[in-house]
């Protein structure tokens, strides 16, 4: 009897055998529901066997198989490689596949209702109106029909029954209306219409290719990107195509813009969608039907028939980096994913990552620029305000050359963007009489004072109490004041400075869910906002025309913490910021604050020298031997009781396998040394570039059992230190 080696989508390190029931046929990558203990659980094919290997223990048998496709074979040579390459479960990586498991289902369906023929006989006033409604809406729920007849369901059946309304069963979840790759696009610049032309060409040779699409803010990128997927559509109607963007980016401008070019929207994937938008997006990448796919990271999870295309917009964003569970940086994932599915990718930004730009100088991706903005748009001026010499006032935070040039944007018409990366008002509660510092529970981490809500706030854990009377040490009343600034208390110090401006704020607090986001997005967009301050929210990949102004209120704090990535996020947080400015007809100016003019990143910043930026960067990571000239991987550790944690992360030490090409940190206690009331440890493993840091972490992990109260995870090319 065949037995069908079966992976859950469960944390197992394996798959397992079942026998194949008479009739039921079986191939690699069919889902299907097999019983593991007294349920039955979704599963995937790995392989079929003709008959039982080895043993003969009792097997039990398969329950069902889904009638949907196959996942294809690429799809799960890529699992495996994840799998490997992020030392996790294959279940669990499986289970990032699934998420949407009623996709494997058909869509539920649902009766409507629309008009059938001349009623016979007469017709009551109720009857007409739904008549009427029938008539002026196609096709419609009974619901649907009763309410906008202003008349009782019951009234629905009735004309059925007399056979005036015919009832139709339909699928809840339809399909996605297929794109159009001829409709018209923009008509492409000179540089432009040259980067499309060799994607183009590159893409009908077919294979795997990776480009870097290296353009500065504006300069359309998108336009250009957009010709890549019309061609994908055109020569292949089965080819499916994945388009990546930041999280944040997902608003409803670049859907507008997909829907102007291709005439239908593309279907969303990302954690705001509700379960049934969930399972209709999943379906049909599962059937091969959904042709454009815009997502966020866990999109490049998604089991497609046959992808050809994949594009990781802003391609240098930390957010495609997953910390929590299987860590992986989508980015990379990405590249992989579209060797395995011998497609192309193409990695877009104005600021790529040392490592893509390494990547596209050793010739493994084809560099395509743009230098230009189209049209009159230029690259916003860039200047530093050095606060030591240009300070603001006591106890405010924009300098007096800044202050102005917000006045003389709002005397103008134009808008004004201040960014600064911390939320809430004050990043810092201290207590006047005692000293004290108000930390989080059971972590170092300090609680930030949020006015709107009146609370204190933990950003590290989300734990928030309302601002205490008194201070919770020394019970002094009205003692407790909040250091430094956040974005509310920039806001505050601008409603002095413009009493007449329509300000904003723009963060994870004001900003919660896409409606809230979209929201400020087109409010800004229309003009109807003349001051907007925002943490790196605002950073991405918006266009705001009447935006001639950006100023950074502290251009140093990205700088600070021992993050080998601390510079290069800086310096592109930095200058996406100020890619806002004047992106239309009107040229724009960005002031920078910082206490630090003299440190490369900013005054490569100042010079719009990213090269050179890249230039310096690189010298210092390679003389150091870290990313991209080398490997790094981080093993984090943590128990309820220092003890324990320490006493496991020194018999880990011990055990470490002795490789030549591999130097170990650690154990340390991690940057957040407390959280949740567990204790953590940290080691830092770093290799030659040639090493399997991978292989090398898994063979080290298994070599002791971790005791059940200890938590052991593996981040691969880390990227927060955390
Ligand atoms: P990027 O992705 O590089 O930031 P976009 O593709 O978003 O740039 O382009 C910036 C703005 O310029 C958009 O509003 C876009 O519609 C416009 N644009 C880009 N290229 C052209 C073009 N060739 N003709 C007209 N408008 C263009």
């Amino acid at each position: 009897m065949p037995i069908a080696r079966i992976l859950f989508t469960l944390p197992l390190p394996e798959p397992f055998d079942y026998t194949v029931p008479e009739g039921m046929a079986l191939e690699p990558g069919a889902y299907v529901a097999a019983p593991v203990g007294p349920y039955d659980r979704l599963g995937m094919v790995v392989e079929v066997l003709p008959d039982q290997p080895g043993t003969n223990r009792k097997l039990k048998a398969v329950t069902a198989v889904y009638d949907v496709p196959p996942m294809s074979q690429p799809m799960r040579e890529f699992l495996v490689w994840t799998t490997r390459y992020t030392v996790s479960h294959p279940g669990t990586i499986l289970a990032m596949a699934l998420r949407a498991r009623e996709a494997l289902l058909p869509s539920p369906v649902e009766l409507r209702y629309r008009l059938a023929g001349p009623p016979e006989g007469r017709l009551t006033p109720a009857r007409a109106k739904v008549l009427e409604q029938a008539a002026a809406l196609g096709l419609a729920s009974s619901s649907e029909l009763a309410a906008a007849a202003g008349v009782s369901s019951s009234v629905v059946k009735g004309l059925v029954s007399m056979g005036a309304l015919e009832e139709i069963e339909e699928a809840v979840d339809l399909p996605f209306p297929a794109p159009d790759p001829d409709l018209p696009g923009a008509v492409l610049t000179g540089e432009q219409a040259a980067a499309a032309g060799e994607l183009r060409d590159g893409l009908r040779k077919g294979g795997f290719s990776a480009y870097l699409l290296d353009g500065v803010t504006g300069s359309g990128k998108t336009e250009v990107y957009f010709e890549a997927i019309a061609e994908v559509l055109r020569a292949d109607p089965e080819a499916q195509i994945l388009v990546l963007l930041p999280e944040i980016a997902l608003t409803q401008a670049i859907l507008t813009r997909f829907e102007q070019r291709f005439g239908a929207a593309p279907a969303p994937w990302h954690s705001g969608l509700n379960p049934k938008e969930r399972r209709r997006t999943m379906r049909e990448v599962l059937h091969g039907r959904a042709r454009i796919v815009i997502g966020a990271r866990s999109a490049l999870f998604l089991p497609f028939r046959k992808l050809k295309l994949i594009i990781v917009d802003e391609e240098h964003d930390g957010s495609y980096k997953q910390e929590d569970g299987v860590t992986y940086h989508a980015r990379d994932l990405a590249v992989m994913r579209a060797k395995l599915e011998d497609g192309a990718v193409i990695l877009a930004s104005a600021t790529p990552a040392l490592e893509t730009v390494v990547n596209a100088e050793a010739g493994r991706y084809t560099r395509l620029r743009l230098a230009a903005r189209p049209g009159t748009a230029r690259l916003p001026e860039i200047e530093l305000i050095d606060l030591k010499r240009a300070p603001p006032e006591k106890g405010k935070w924009l300098s007096p050359v800044l202050a102005r040039a917000m006045a003389d944007r709002l005397a103008a018409g134009e808008q004004s963007l201040l960014f600064l990366n911390r939320r809430g008002y004050a990043p810092l509660v201290i207590c006047k009489a005692c000293g004290e510092r108000l930390k989080s529970p059971g972590t170092e981490n300090w609680l930030t004072e949020h006015r709107y809500s009146g609370r204190l706030v933990c950003h590290l854990t989300g734990y928030s109490i309302p601002k205490p009377a008194v201070c919770p040490k020394c019970g002094a009343a009205d003692s407790l004041i909040g250091v430094g600034p956040g974005v509310e208390r920039v806001a505050e110090e601008v409603r002095v400075l413009l009493p007449n401006a329509r300000i904003e704020i723009f963060s994870s607090d004001t900003a919660q869910g896409g409606e809230a986001t979209r929201g400020i997005v087109e409010r800004m967009a229309a003009s109807e906002i003349d001051v907007l301050i925002g943490t790196q929210i605002v950073a991405k990949g918006h266009n705001f025309p009447n935006l001639t102004l950006v100023g950074v209120v502290d251009a140093d704090s990205g700088l600070k913490g021992g993050d080998l990535r601390a510079g290069e996020r800086t310096y592109q947080l930095l200058s996406q910021v100020a890619g806002r400015a004047g992106r239309a007809e009107r040229p724009g100016v960005a002031y920078v604050q910082t206490y630090a003019p003299e440190n490369p990143a900013m005054q490569a910043l100042a010079a719009n020298d990213r090269d050179g930026y890249l230039a310096i960067e690189r010298e210092v990571r390679s003389e150091l031997g870290l990313p991209p000239f080398g490997r790094l991987a981080a093993l984090i550790l943590s128990a309820p009781s220092a003890e324990l944690v320490d006493s496991f992360a020194l018999q880990l030490a011990e055990q470490a396998p002795n490789t030549e090409g591999i130097e170990l940190f650690g154990p340390a206690p991690a940057p957040i040394t407390v959280l949740r009331g567990r204790h953590r440890r940290r080691f830092l493993v770093k290799s030659l570039r040639n090493v399997d840091l991978s292989a090398y972490m898994t063979a080290w992990a298994a070599r002791l059992k971790v005791p059940s109260q200890v938590r052991l995870s593996v981040d691969i090319d880390p990227y927060s230190f955390l």
